[in-house]
């Protein structure tokens, strides 16, 4: 498949009082043009300042100390700031759990998702931005466009708020969206709605989507790759079809066994332990403390991706020995 992003050995820290926290400790990850994949692990994993990472947006005091991260053949980290605000909404765009984030409360849906647009299409009439918005308010699935393009964000239900903040982020054609946990603070059926949205409008525009999610449900959902990360470092990599019934790392195993599943009578296991303190990680494997398998060495040395089986990779001392169960 064809490359359009290609991160190497990102390190993002974090300069804190009480320590340096490496958030994102040294992570490779790809996305191919038109490709969806999922970017997994619970809350301090490190998905989301990767994500913050490429659009160079780490909030202080984070910092990017090395690494590269190469879109459409071009390092990132090379640009000036101007560089960045024009590659940032028009070819990659973001959404957040929270779409206010990305909603100014004092200006119309249709005067911001006009902003945008005229933004990157400067010839068009302010009325022209408009009727444009309107089709985008109406692609993105909310009924009487013409009404809601008047509308403020605070007379909208959650759900259309994220439909909007969807709107806007496609608003330019962007040929990369990372989407970070866009349905987290829905309810279940709005949920699975804004999901079938995104893969719908991806498909039609041709798109590439990063889902940040802590969620394996929604990644067997929605992508056709997954990077499982664990405290800042990678654990896993493979086809989701194939991690998903042969996993190879434990972590994995532990993700896809806290997920409730109807068809199986199996309890459901959460995973014991917290995510470590990243500002002294645990020596050796980072699960090790966490990890039922774990042995002596898995303390002392730190595993390194390996190949497992074609395009899978597991960062586990134990891989060949363990035979975990799937999903
Ligand atoms: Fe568990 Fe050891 Fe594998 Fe880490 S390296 S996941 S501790 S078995």
């Amino acid at each position: 498949m064809e490359g359009l992003l290609e991160i190497k050995g990102l390190k993002t820290y974090f300069f804190t009082e009480a320590g340096v926290v490496k958030a994102v400790d040294g992570i490779d990850f790809q996305v191919g043009k038109d490709e969806s994949v999922g970017l997994v692990g619970e809350s301090g994993s490190g998905k989301t300042v990767t994500g913050l990472s490429v659009f160079r947006i780490v909030p202080q005091p984070g910092k990017i100390i090395s690494g590269s991260i190469i879109f459409e053949g071009e390092d990132l980290l090379t640009k000036s700031e101007e560089e960045m605000r024009r590659i940032r909404g028009r070819k990659i765009s973001m959404t957040f759990q929270d779409p206010t984030t990305s909603l100014d409360p004092l200006y119309t849906v249709g005067d911001q998702l006009a902003e945008v647009i005229k933004e990157h299409q400067r010839e068009l009439s302010k009325k022209e931005a408009m009727e444009k918005a309107t089709k985008l308010i109406e692609m993105v699935g909310i009924s009487e466009p013409r009404i809601r393009v008047n509308e403020y964000p605070h007379e909208l239900s959650g759900g259309m708020k994220q439909r909007i903040a969807i709107a806007r982020a496609l608003a330019s054609g962007p040929s990369l969206l990372f989407a970070d946990e866009p349905t987290t603070n829905l309810d279940v059926t709005v949920q699975a709605q804004v999901l079938e949205l995104i893969k719908d409008l991806r498909e039609k525009q041709k798109m590439s989507l990063v889902m940040i999610t802590h969620d394996m449900g929604i990644v067997a959902e929605m992508t056709q790759r997954v990077q499982v990360l664990y405290a800042g470092m990678v654990a896993e990599v493979g086809e989701t079809h194939s991690l998903f019934k042969r996993p190879q790392h434990p972590y994995t195993e532990a993700l896809l066994q806290a997920v409730p599943r109807i068809d199986k009578r199996k309890e459901l296991r959460v995973i014991p332990g917290n995510i470590p303190n990243l500002i002294n990680p645990p020596t050796g494997c980072r699960f090790h403390p966490r990890c039922p398998y774990a042995k002596e060495i898995c303390k002392e040395k730190v595993p390194q991706l390996e190949l497992t089986d074609k395009g899978h990779l597991s960062a586990c001392h134990l891989w060949r020995d363990l035979s975990l169960s799937g999903a």
